[in-house]
């Protein structure tokens, strides 16, 4: 049976893989796609997780698209808030006709004779395979395994006769009201589920090994909303969109140049809402500097009022093992637990866990370098969706998209059917792609493309800087080479 074929195929439909239908369409509107999604839904991470208080850690207004305002008052938004700001996006354009659900993207071929991806899929229940064909495959997969979270070895976990649960595999049935709950972990997801746990729940622990930078900010933008009064909704969003993107990156600059400085004011905020009495040394001080890994955001500085009201505390300690009622540390201290929360991670995936290979020889991609943060070397026809460490998401993806629209046009304006970015300098050095010290990151990112040491190969993570030189840079700069075979040429007439 032929196989179906597309001038692009999206691979997830996540908030990156909606937001790159939305470009594709307004910008290549006679381009024929379709998103393949592994699941039943759209929405990706934000219909993943369901654990109480799940919400973004960053505003809207930047994680949000540059084409559709938010329109809320939160700025730090509720995850069932922006399951629905995508699958509205999906509805408002049309983009929800274009997805195909229960399509797991396994393996993916690429033919230079015929300027075509084979792509291999797993769909509905029963697993059944088929293949589909592109000229140009967009992975919008996310960054991270949907089976399971990261969960480390514990000793005498399995005595444990309390319920234990990952963030990632929530389930309504979790009953904590009343309950002593213990939250293992220092990052994003445990800051957000110990207050909200501290609601309902008898008492709250959070158990971390050691500290994260927290930083306490209103849930709402208070000049975003007055200006959304006094102004059209677009340009409302577009001021307060640069206004944080802005703040962002000066505080992100503060934090390299001056990290003393950024310390000691953390600090003296997390003291100042904790009391002076308060150990901010041990539970709030890390070892690292900031932003050598993710600053957590807690809104109106819920964290810190959970621990006051005596209803949460840090512990930082190291676990020893596991019991039948609960946790022992290595400082001799028993956690007594009816609820475990294991809030220790993610596990990484390297674009989608898709098997690639290029003219029949399989891709390493670690053996990669990364084109502008969003291609392969030696990879044609092949771009990815991946958002920035330090700032929102969706900022980079955006751009990414652009970018991939305007290769495309430039394609067909001279005829092409191929680019591939090829690594012909020798003296770029190879340095990891994201340089963060967190476990998650440590644990997987050998497996990741690599950076260069000079662009087009390096990853500045920044966003001014990624306006210039993904919307306006040059496409023929000499890394990306463009070709059409005789035969594709053929094959596409
Ligand atoms: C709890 C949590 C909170 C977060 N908060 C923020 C935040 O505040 N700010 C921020 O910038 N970032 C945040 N992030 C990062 C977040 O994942 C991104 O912001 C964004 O949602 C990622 O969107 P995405 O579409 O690229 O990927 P995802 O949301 O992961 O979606 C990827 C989609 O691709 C599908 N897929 C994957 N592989 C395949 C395959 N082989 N075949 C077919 N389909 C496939 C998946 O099923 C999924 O639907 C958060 C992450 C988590 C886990």
């Amino acid at each position: 049976m032929q196989s179906e074929s597309f001038d692009v195929l999206i691979v997830g439909a996540g908030l990156s893989g909606i937001g790159a239908a939305y470009h594709l369409q307004a910008q290549c509107p006679d381009k024929r796609y379709a998103i393949l999604e592994a699941r039943e839904a759209s929405g990706g991470t934000w219909d993943l997780f369901r654990y109480p208080g799940v919400r973004s850690d960053s505003d809207m207004y930047t994680l949000g698209y540059s084409f559709r305002p938010w329109r809320q008052a939160k700025a730090i938004a509720d995850g069932a808030a922006i399951l629905d700001y995508i699958r509205d996006t999906a509805r408002e354009y049309g983009i929800e006709h274009q997805i195909r659900y229960q399509h797991r993207v396994v393996g993916a071929a690429w033919s230079s004779a015929e300027s075509q991806w084979t792509v291999e899929v797993e769909c509905g229940p029963q697993r059944e395979r088929r293949t589909l064909r592109c000229n140009f495959l967009y992975l919008c997969s996310g960054y991270y395994r949907y089976a399971a979270g990261y969960t480390p070895d514990f000793a005498g976990v399995e005595q444990f006769r309390g319920r234990l649960v990952h963030p990632q595999q929530w389930t309504p049935d979790v009953d904590y009201a009343g309950k002593r709950v213990v939250v293992i972990g220092s990052g994003a997801t445990a800051v957000t589920l110990v207050p909200e746990m501290a609601k309902r729940a008898a008492h709250v622990t959070m158990l971390q090994r050691s500290p994260t930078y927290i930083l306490s900010l209103p849930d709402q933008d208070a000049v975003a909303n007055t200006l959304r009064t006094l102004l059209p909704a677009r340009l409302a969003y577009a001021l307060t969109r640069w206004k944080n993107v802005l703040f962002g990156m000066a505080f992100f600059q503060l934090c390299r140049r001056a990290p003393g400085l950024v310390r000691k004011l953390l600090r003296a905020r997390v003291q100042r809402a904790l009391g002076p009495g308060y150990d901010v040394d041990t539970h709030f001080n890390p070892h690292y500097k900031p932003w050598d890994q993710r600053l957590c955001l807690v809104p109106n500085g819920d964290l810190f009022a959970a621990i006051r009201a005596g209803r949460a505390e840090v512990v930082t300690d190291h676990i020893e093992r596991f019991t039948e009622h609960g946790i022992r540390l290595r400082s001799g201290r028993e956690l007594d637990a009816d609820v475990v929360v294991t809030a220790t991670g993610l596990q990484l995936e390297v674009l989608g866990g898709i098997a690639f290979a290029v003219d029949g020889q399989p891709v390493d991609f670690a053996k990669t370098l990364s084109y502008k943060g969003m291609m392969c070397s030696g990879v044609p026809n092949l771009a990815f969706a991946i958002g920035y460490t330090n700032a929102s998401w969706t900022l980079k993806c955006d751009l990414s998209s652009e970018f991939v629209c305007r290769l495309l046009e430039h394609m067909d304006r001279h005829g092409y059917r191929q680019c591939v970015p090829l690594r012909r300098d020798p003296s770029i050095a190879e340095e990891p792609l994201i340089d963060f010290s967190s476990g998650y990151v440590q644990r997987a990112i050998e497996r990741f493309p690599k950076q260069g040491s000079r662009a087009p190969w390096k990853l500045h993570q920044n966003y001014a800087l990624d306006v210039l030189t993904l919307r306006h840079g040059r496409l023929d700069d000499g890394v990306l080479q463009f070709s059409a075979p005789a035969a594709a040429a053929t094959a596409a007439s």
